[in-house]
């Protein structure tokens, strides 16, 4: 039975997402750990103040250059992604031109074909993942299938709430991996090349606003640009980057904030 959410219910938003992933998990599009994720998530945005940093905006504006300068961008798409942000996906997707990849931890045909449903109703199109046929190197099992054609051969692959060792071994295949995780301190967020500290739908909407700005001065820019080499733009992009500082930032940041308000008399309510 649906549980009805009270709009003034002081966290209705945060409420209002787990009634969304609770929902997803009954229509098999949610795994049930993806639940257990989504509480540690909940705990550092909690700590962060559940709002986007300074440092996260600053990693999400050189994940949408990098998506835009990219030869074969995929976005790899799990059930909790497709549960919180199928709207935001589909969107990052047709603005970039990089393709879907449902991509599971916990992999069963049946899942991957409900998210890529899912994801066609909110208008993707061409969506990979069902035909998942070879291993990333070093991953055995189901949760290494990936399709040739998207994730194995991208460029550069965008993975929300990602378990630490695809990441690494994704990295470790020469790809830029950005990684959109709330805790710093994951493997995750340690070795992916670009990782935002934010909330996945909140990161994903910054994004698209970078990436519609970029677009629109890159046409104004049209004449004055010369046809670069795709290569050379990630390195011009990553060099003045340091993922490790952006990390340390978000650290520094809750930190503070937490002494902030353990020194303060007021209300400690978010
Ligand atoms: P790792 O293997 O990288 O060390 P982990 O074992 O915590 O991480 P998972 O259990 O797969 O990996 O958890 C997924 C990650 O997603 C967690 O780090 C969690 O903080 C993060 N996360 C959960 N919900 C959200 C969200 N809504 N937005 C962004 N990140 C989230």
């Amino acid at each position: 039975m649906k549980w009805r959410i009270p709009e003034n219910h002081p966290r209705y938003e945060s409420l209002k997402r787990r009634e969304r992933l609770v929902e997803c998990f009954f229509r098999g599009i949610t795994d049930i750990h993806g639940l257990i994720a989504h509480g540690r998530g909940e705990a550092f945005d909690y700590l962060i103040g559940e709002h986007t940093t300074e440092s996260a905006m600053k990693a999400t504006e050189v994940a949408a250059e990098i998506l835009l300068t990219a030869r074969k961008p995929v976005i790899s798409v799990n059930g909790n992604v497709a549960a919180l942000a199928p709207h935001e996906i589909v969107s990052l997707s047709n603005v970039t031109g990089a393709r879907i990849e449902v991509n599971l931890f916990h992999r069963t045909e049946d899942r991957v074909m409900r998210i890529k449903k899912l994801l066609e109703k909110y208008g993707a199109r061409d969506v990979l993942g069902e035909n998942a046929d070879i291993h990333i190197p070093g991953l055995k099992h189901t949760r290494g299938m990936v399709e040739r054609d998207g994730i194995y051969d991208a460029d550069v692959v965008l993975v929300s709430l990602e378990d630490g060792d695809r990441c690494e071994a994704l990295v470790n295949m020469g790809k830029i991996v950005i990684a959109i995780d709330l805790n710093p301190l994951s493997r995750t967020a340690q070795s992916a090349t670009v990782t935002i500290v934010d909330d996945v739908e909140r990161a994903l909407r910054n994004m698209i606003e970078f990436v519609r700005k970029k677009q629109n001065e890159m046409k104004k820019n049209k004449n004055k640009m010369e046809e670069t080499n795709k290569k050379n733009n990630f390195q011009k992009i990553l060099n003045g980057y340091d993922n490790r500082k952006i990390l340390n930032e978000v650290l520094e940041h809750i930190v503070r904030r937490l002494l902030s308000l353990a020194e303060s008399d007021t209300d400690m309510l978010i």
